[in-house]
């Protein structure tokens, strides 16, 4: 039960609240703060976070590379062309973003390994070719 303290007798006993029995122009009979002479409830809904607050937009993760590149969804993929030296660079879109962002570019390039030109569908991440790839992981297992 709360007990009627007058702001006299909360200052003098240097208390944060006092409570008067009196009804705030919101209709609370609720303490008060001394400081200010202001409601705890009307506080407390002034301090409520905001319920309509806009929600963060949900991250989703980016999809593998892969490996074939006539399964991918939602991605806007280039045809495979001739060998031109591995110069050309293809970017691959994914459309079901608005923009469409590249994801990655496709192109041929030159296995570090054995140095054969292969077709990358990722030139900045796969940079040898199946084989030797295969042959590395062979070798490491
Ligand atoms: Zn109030
Ligand atoms: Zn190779």
């Amino acid at each position: 039960m709360t007990t009627l303290v007058t702001l006299e007798d909360a200052k003098r006993q240097g208390l944060v609240r006092h409570f008067t029995g009196e009804r705030c122009n919101h209709g609370h009979v609720a303490e008060r703060y001394v400081k200010g002479n202001r409601c705890v409830e009307c506080d407390r809904m002034w301090r409520s976070p905001n319920p309509h607050k806009a929600q963060k937009a949900v991250r989703v993760p980016r999809a593998p590379v892969m490996a074939s590149a006539s399964t991918s969804q939602g991605f806007s993929e280039p045809k495979p062309w001739e060998w031109d030296g591995g110069k050309r660079r293809e970017p691959v879109l994914d459309i079901d973003r608005h923009p469409p962002v590249a994801v990655r570019h496709v192109g041929w390039r030159c296995c570090m390994r054995c140095a054969k030109p292969f077709f990358s569908v990722d030139v900045l991440a796969i940079r040898i070719c199946d084989g030797c790839k295969g042959a590395s992981t062979a070798n490491l297992g």
